[in-house]
């Protein structure tokens, strides 16, 4: 079975469509307004962000330019005397301090080559220190004659990070003779920690950076202070920060991996910038929370909306489903199918109105199937139905029957089931015709029914086709012409036997007519010599020739009339008969002194008993004539029950028979001794009547001098039905 995600129920795929859609709307109008939010938000973040770094760089410069003053104002004091003399200058600068909450380290005063001369913290040990080449201020003030802020540097005493301002010291000419500088140590309380105390927004913050050291001068997050920048190449967002330091925003990941937005802007004292840095996080934070929101919402709305569309298929769909369950019902109660009822929408009626057209064209077709199958169903012959490998697909009841079956055992079965294996090469050979043809003439084809006996069939076939020309099915008819084959071969016998008839009785009259005809001769010359003996002698050889013609055309006339029905059948006891018989043959028996033995016999037979006589009197007839000159002659006359059934015999003690005429005596005009009295005719009406009752008879003898037995059976007198209703009827 294959498996599938998507639904088979139409309610269920369009509420899932239609879901699928909604969502899809949502999403994309939650992408585009998290788009335009972020960008808006982005620009009022940057507006803030820009408008705090102005403020702070203003705050520095002011703060710087207010110490470069005082600096300044303090260098206007001191003169080449007092540079001459640094004990009166350490005086000056003790007695005249400049505020601690301006330098919170020192100021110290450098000669004309950098070296400490006087510094009011009167640390001894800062004095002698070269600061020309330790502090950039210093260098500058003294080299370039201005006042400037320097690079951040490591205290050299203190170990903190310090900020060193330094303003050049000038003779009466003008002349550079010294500086004078102080420095803000970072981790004392100093001015920044006013700017930077607070960071920015919730987790953002300042950094002061200096462009030049490449390093934060330092930053509302305390980590940063004194760090030292990435190498110009390493950051190319932050490069072009440092180029840019008019206000633009920046977007970047921190070091930390933090998604933040920045906004730098410069001071004008120094080459120092100010940044402001808000993670983005932060930034975005309520466009978080508003899609938080809204997939809340999204997700009730969508249980809403889905339960609303359900219910809505649901209602529209009820004709339909409704239409279908009827459908069902229907089929499954195999009643002949009725229009269905209209429901009232359009959509499910037009379908409703298209399969009753349908359905009323079905069945008009299944009425005309239905005919045919009838006709078919009850035909008395033969119809088959198989696909194209062989395999029945319909069977009528007269072609299932024959071969012993009932139709629907031989369903799913092959068409040789019909043929024993003997038969299926013709069966092969006839079914290439029809799929070579599209159809088989009639042919006798031999089948096999279910027991093994064969029987012939008269066949023909075509093969069904689609309305493509395509072969579907092939369809046989067949007769059974048993019956016809049996009646061919019965006429062949008789016109055989007629043939040989016409010759024996045309040659067995004649040897008669020629001895009157020759005697006919003689009595005319006795009748001119006048020979009275010659002409008795003469009659009495025609008489008797006349007779013999008289006793053949009687026997013939007997035969003639085995098979006919002359009487009514009766029912009489087998021993009452023979007693008859035995009665009109009394004289020849009591004159041959024959002494006859009848042993029990109880059978009863029912037929014709003209013929029942004619076969007993032949028999014992002939028993008596045949009897030789045999001194005790006696006739023995009885019935035996064998696997075969009820046979009966006649045995005498006479001349008996040679075993190479056992057969042939049973012929017409058959006699072994020409002379003997009879016509030959006797045992051919025996054997005709007792074959007219499906019966046989045989003769033993075991040759000449040695008596003979006739044996025969008649089991259609002795075993058909009517015998048993006769005897219980009697009974
Ligand atoms: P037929 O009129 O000659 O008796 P049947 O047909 O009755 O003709 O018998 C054919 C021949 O069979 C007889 O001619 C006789 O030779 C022989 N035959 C018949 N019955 C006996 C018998 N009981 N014993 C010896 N031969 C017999």
């Amino acid at each position: 079975m294959k498996l599938s995600l998507w639904p088979e129920s139409i309610k269920a795929r369009v509420t899932l469509s239609t879901l699928g859609v909604f969502l899809l709307s949502l999403w994309l109008l939650a992408f585009l307004t998290t788009r335009m939010l972020e960008r808006d938000i982005s620009r009022l973040v940057a507006d803030a962000q820009s408008s705090a770094a102005r403020q702070m760089a203003l705050q520095i410069d002011r703060e710087l330019q207010s110490r470069l003053e005082v600096l300044e104002h303090k260098a206007l004091l001191i003169d080449s005397d007092l540079m001459a003399h640094p004990v009166a200058l350490q005086n000056v600068l003790q007695h005249q301090p400049i505020p601690n909450s301006l330098f919170n380290v020192s100021v110290l005063v450098v000669n004309n080559d950098g070296i400490a001369i006087a510094d009011t913290s009167n640390l001894p040990e800062r004095i002698g220190i070269n600061y020309r080449e330790r502090v950039d201020a210093f260098a500058i003030a003294l080299n370039e004659g201005h006042a400037n802020v320097g690079n951040p540097l490591m205290g050299l005493s203190t170990g903190q990070p310090l900020i060193p301002l330094a303003v050049p010291i000038r003779d009466a000419s003008g002349k550079v003779i010294g500086a004078l500088g102080g420095a803000i140590d970072l981790s004392r309380p100093n001015f920044f920690d006013d700017l930077t105390a607070r960071g920015y927004g919730g987790t953002g913050h300042y950094s002061i950076i200096s462009k030049n050291g490449r390093i934060i001068v330092t930053s509302s997050n305390s980590a940063l202070i004194m760090t030292a920048l990435p190498a110009p190449g390493v950051n190319p967002v932050l490069d072009r920060a440092m180029l840019e330091d008019v206000g633009n925003t920046y977007r970047y990941t921190t070091v930390e991996g933090i998604d933040t937005l920045a906004v730098t802007r410069g001071t004008a004292t120094t080459d120092w910038l100010v940044a402001v840095m808000t993670p983005v996080s932060e930034a975005f934070a309520p466009i978080d929370d508003m899609l938080r929101r809204m997939t809340l919402i999204t997700l009730a709305v969508t249980l809403l909306v889905g339960i609303a569309l359900w219910w809505v298929m649901q209602h529209q769909l009820q004709p339909m489903l409704t239409t279908v369950d009827t459908l069902g019902a229907k089929v499954r109660s195999a009643q002949p199918m009725q229009s269905l009822p209209m429901t009232g929408r359009k959509e499910v009626d037009s379908l409703i109105a298209a399969f009753n057209r349908l359905l009323g064209q079905l069945s008009a077709r299944e009425e005309e199937t239905q005919r045919f199958k009838t006709i078919a169903d009850n035909a008395v012959y033969g119809e088959a139905i198989a696909d194209l490998e062989g395999t029945l697909v319909y069977i009528n009841r007269f072609l299932a029957e024959i071969h012993g079956y009932h139709p629907a055992e031989l369903i799913g079965k092959n068409l040789s089931v019909f043929h024993a294996t003997s038969q299926l090469e013709q069966l092969n050979n006839t079914l290439n015709q029809l799929s070579q043809n599209g159809y088989f003439s009639p042919c006798e084809v031999w089948h096999a029914d279910r027991h093994g006996s064969e029987f012939p069939m008269l066949m023909s076939g075509v093969l069904i086709k689609d309305d493509q020309g395509c072969p579907q099915y092939m369809a046989t008819s067949a007769v059974d012409i048993t019956d016809r084959k049996a009646a061919e071969v019965a006429l062949k016998q008789i016109n055989d036997e007629l043939e040989q008839f016409v010759y024996i009785v045309s040659h067995d009259l004649k040897s008669p007519l020629i001895t009157i005809n020759t005697f006919l001769g003689i009595l005319q010359e006795d009748i001119t010599d006048s020979n009275t003996e010659g002409i008795t002698e003469d009659l009495d050889f025609i008489k008797q020739a006349a007779a013999k013609i008289e006793a053949l055309l009687d026997a013939l006339l007997r035969l003639s009339r085995i098979g006919r029905i002359d009487s009514a059948p009766q029912t009489q006891p087998v021993k009452k008969m023979v007693d008859e018989c035995l009665k009109v043959l009394g004289g020849r028996l009591q004159q041959q002194q024959v002494e006859v033995v009848v042993g029990e016999m109880t059978d009863q037979w029912h037929g014709d008993l003209t013929h029942f006589g004619q076969l007993w009197q032949n028999l014992i007839e002939n028993a008596i004539k045949y009897m030789g000159d045999q001194p005790r002659p006696r006739i023995e006359i009885g019935t035996e029950q064998r696997t075969e059934g009820q046979v009966f015999y006649v045995r005498d003690n006479g001349i008996g028979i040679a075993p190479a005429h056992h057969q042939r005596i049973f012929t017409m005009f058959a006699q072994l001794d020409q002379k003997s009295e009879g016509t030959g005719l006797g045992l051919a009406l025996v054997k005709k009547i007792v074959e007219s009752y499906q019966g046989r008879i045989w003769v033993e003898s075991a040759g000449k001098g040695q008596g003979s037995c006739f044996w025969f059976t008649l089991p259609a007198a002795v075993d058909a039905p009517w015998v048993q209703d006769a005897e219980q009827g009697e009974g």
